[in-house]
């Protein structure tokens, strides 16, 4: 069997090959049929070392096999944020706004809130918090 040389293709391929159906494979690997179909879609192109083997154990496969298919892209756009977008994005939040893309890895929603403190004088404030589900990017 020529092996597709995506990660999107070869999960498609060896699930076929052992004539699974997303939900087979998905059930195999405890994860969301959704997620599966994003994986063979070519959303996802690179896993967590985790998933990685929970997906090559419900395929029957080596890791390596899905790993050498995988591609990570090297972002120069991974570095933090801007102090001014970091800035724009806690005005955002404090005025409610909450579909607010990830400026880090701009693939997740964040996950927003507002939270209420004190300054160092004993003044109520109010921050934004938000956090990425796809990359460590945290604002506090
Ligand atoms: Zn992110």
């Amino acid at each position: 069997m020529q092996l597709s040389p995506t990660l999107a293709g070869r999960v498609n391929q060896i699930r076929e090959y052992r004539n699974m159906t997303v939900k087979d494979l998905a059930k195999a690997c405890r994860m969301q049929t959704g997620r599966i179909e994003d994986i063979e879609a070519g959303l996802e192109t690179w896993l967590s070392t985790t998933d990685r083997q929970i997906l090559a154990r419900a395929l029957r496969i080596e890791a390596y096999v899905l790993k050498e298919a995988e591609y990570e892209p090297a972002h120069p756009e991974l570095s933090d944020p801007p102090p001014e977008l970091l800035h724009e994005l806690a005005e955002n939040i404090l005025h409610g706004v909450r579909e607010l893309i990830c400026p880090r890895c701009k693939k997740a929603a964040l996950k927003c809130s507002v939270q209420e403190g004190f300054d160092i004088e004993g003044a109520r404030i109010h921050y934004a918090r938000a956090f990425c589900d796809n990359c460590p990017f945290v604002l506090k």
